[in-house]
């Protein structure tokens, strides 16, 4: 599943591809897409700037007009050359967005939207994102107060809101607890202002980590080995890389999405 780190990575290459090219072709499946380009065209636009927030993508167009997306399980941005065979059917394609050189294609993009900065700022769920550490004005401070005012909920669900941290997904969720030898059950009112600052700052770490890797496998420890890549996410039943307890996971009741942990390494008391 996209976190952030993969997010930041696809806007950083549509930047690359796109930043400044005039748009000669919008093609669209999405009826309220194809609505917006037919009255206020996207070809003849220049592509100003592709960044990520979060784990949205903004594409923003002269003339503000801004294409959010959000990729939530499924979705993903591919570029190509001209008459460069696709990756995917063509039957999962929801976006084209095609300059002299490149095109831009986003399948199976369960969000897409289009906005002006103004309608962008009003929109639920994304004017109340909390501070992406990937972005170049992260606020820790700030991170640090969100996340210390989720008193009463489980640490593993107060990282995964967004409001907190913009970003942050269910894997790193696991794998920054670990880091910082917390339960990811114990709530946010047990913990000190100096874990507190501590998982801000590993968050960011294993964000920014990611970002620059290029093993194509996201990871946390310090293995290149594809199945060596993370501490606990994913591997219940088999031994903690540190003590060799059993690794554990269990859903957290509210949300339901699940949080691996070492018992031993992430020992439940209160310090
Ligand atoms: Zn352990």
């Amino acid at each position: 599943m996209p976190e952030g780190d993969t997010i930041f990575r696809t806007a950083r290459t549509l930047q690359r591809a796109l930043a400044g090219q005039t748009v000669t072709r919008f093609e669209t499946v999405l009826p309220k897409l194809a609505r917006i380009d037919y009255d206020t065209p996207l070809a003849g636009r220049t592509v100003d700037s592709v960044e990520s927030r979060g784990k949205w993508l903004l594409m923003h167009f002269s003339g503000d007009l801004i294409l959010l997306t959000h990729m939530l399980m499924s979705g993903s941005w591919h570029i190509y050359r001209p008459g460069e065979k696709w990756q995917r059917h063509r039957t999962h394609m929801r976006i084209v967005v095609e300059t002299p050189a490149i095109l831009a294609v986003a399948f199976n993009v369960p969000v897409a939207e289009f906005h002006t900065a103004a309608s962008l700022a009003r929109r639920e769920g994304f004017y109340s994102l909390g501070p992406a550490p990937l972005a170049g004005d992260f606020n820790p401070d700030l991170a640090i107060a969100k996340l210390a005012a989720q008193r009463d909920l489980e640490l593993g669900r107060a990282l995964l809101n967004q409001t907190v941290l913009a970003g942050l997904g269910n894997i790193f969720k696991s794998e920054v607890a670990f880091a910082c030898g917390l339960n990811p059950f114990r709530k946010v009112a047990t913990l000190t202002e100096e874990q507190l600052a501590d998982l801000v700052a590993t968050a960011r770490k294993f964000l920014l980590a990611n970002v620059t890797e290029t093993s194509g496998h996201r990871r946390t420890t310090r293995s290149i080995q594809a199945e060596e890549n993370l501490w606990v996410y994913g591997r219940e039943g088999r031994p903690c890389r540190r003590c060799s307890t059993p690794i554990r996971a269990q859903k957290h009741t509210a949300d339901a999405r699940i949080s691996f942990w070492c018992p031993v390494c992430q020992a439940s008391r209160i310090d």
